[in-house]
């Protein structure tokens, strides 16, 4: 069974352009999160020769389809979303099963045609997404420039909650805006230097701020009456804010740093957690059977249903990767493939983590397991309690698949 409440887990996907970095910050999402490489002793302040020599035991994590991993009592699922654009089809299937998603974007490139074209598909799939501008620490890396590419072509409102401190290789941390502290990296990456505003950036600082209460005044009424009383907003009416707006998609968050250098990791998590909604804050799942529409909630005691996005084959056997949207499946019950007319029985569960699988006895509502034992379900399946059938609401179709240059 999953030990943290529904409210506690994050269905999350990590969208980009192909070379953003999307690899490089999953690896370092699982670093942080203590979900690899526990072998020796690796204290903070492991340097980027110890990610390396990482990379070597790692298939495994990059190529899975999803990952669990836990952060500050939340249990946080990476569901792979395919960077290129020939895998469209498995694009669709994974922002199916996501409740929400940090956007890559390179912090030299900006918005790139990828990117565009993943933003899409995400809009149209209604996930809220937080954006992540990488790569600081390059050459020709300009986050005020990759801001101004998001807002003018993905269209929603920019909302920065971060002033980069150094730039280029000189890139060393960020000013938090909500919470007007320094975060700086030391060499090596490790755990943050939490300080106050440097000097040199306090007038910034408080311009970055004050643009922030600005915009989200404007887009947001609590804030804005807030903001007409006495000319400012607070830290917990913005934090509140900005969670709306995420989940309405008027506004995205805007976080930065370098996955390579491991700067910016942290706050990214704390922001998934903070903006990106769990399973039991979004709609219940639409499906239907012969005709009639149903709804099914994210509760544990409804009927079961769920949706395959991806079957692999390794040297476990089949695995059959699931979302859990209602109910509880358990080892060795019967499920029903509805559009398949099959009734198959499920074999081990697992719960799949960086280098191990962990067997669980029973997965519930708002879960991403793999599923042993399914012989023929395939992705985009819908499998469900066989008293109880339901066809889930197919992933929208694609758009054509765009050549890019
Ligand atoms: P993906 O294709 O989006 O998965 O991108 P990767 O994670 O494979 O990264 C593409 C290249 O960019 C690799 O050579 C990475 O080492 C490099 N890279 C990723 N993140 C950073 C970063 O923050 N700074 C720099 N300088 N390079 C990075």
């Amino acid at each position: 069974m999953r030990t943290v409440p529904l409210s506690a887990v994050r269905n999350l996907g990590i969208l980009a352009h192909v070379d953003a970095g999307k690899t490089t910050l999953t690896e370092r999402i699982l670093y942080v999160t203590g979900t690899t490489y526990k072998r020796g002793e690796v204290h903070d302040g492991t340097t980027v020769t110890d990610f390396d020599s990482q990379e070597r035991d790692r298939g495994i994590t990059i190529f899975a389809a999803a990952v669990s991993c836990t952060w500050d009592g939340h249990l946080v699922n990476l569901i792979d979303t395919p960077g290129h654009v020939d895998f469209s089809d498995e694009v669709e299937r994974s922002l199916r099963v996501l409740d929400g998603a940090i956007a890559v974007f390179d912090g030299v490139a900006g918005v790139e045609p990828q990117s565009e074209s993943v933003w899409r598909q995400a809009d149209r799939h209604g996930v809220p997404r937080i954006a992540f501008v990488n790569k600081l620490d390059r050459a020709g890396a300009d986050l005020d420039a990759a801001v101004e590419s998001i807002r003018e072509r993905l269209h929603p409102r920019p909302l920065v909650v971060q002033l980069p401190i150094g730039v280029e290789d000189g890139f060393v941390g960020v000013v938090d805006l909500l919470r007007m502290r320094s975060l700086v990296w030391a060499d090596g990456a490790g755990k943050a230097e939490d300080g106050p505003v440097p000097e040199s950036l306090v007038d910034e600082a408080n311009r970055r701020r004050r643009l922030l209460e600005e915009t989200v005044a404007e887009l947001h009424p609590a804030a804005l009456e807030e903001f007409c009383e006495s000319s400012a907003v607070s830290t917990d009416t913005l934090v509140s804010a900005l969670r709306e707006l995420t989940r309405t998609g008027d506004g995205v968050v805007v976080l930065c740093g370098s996955a390579y250098r491991n700067r910016g990791v942290e706050p990214l998590l704390e922001a998934v957690v903070a903006y990106l909604p769990s399973p039991s804050d979004v709609p219940p799942v639409r499906g239907e059977y012969e005709g009639t529409a149903q709804e099914r909630p994210a509760d544990p005691s409804a009927p079961f249903a769920a949706l395959v996005f991806k079957v692999t084959s390794t040297a476990t056997g089949r695995l059959t990767y699931l979302r859990v949207y209602s109910g509880t499946i358990r080892t060795s019950e019967a499920v029903m493939d509805v559009g398949a007319g099959r009734v198959e029985r499920v074999g081990r569960i697992l719960r799949v983590q960086a280098d191990r699988h962990t067997r669980v006895d029973s997965a519930v509502a708002g879960d991403i397991v793999a599923v042993v034992g399914l012989k023929t379900a395939r992705a985009g399946a819908t499998l469900c309690t066989p008293s109880e059938p339901l066809l889930l609401e197919p992933p929208v179709v694609a758009d054509p698949v765009v050549s890019v240059a």
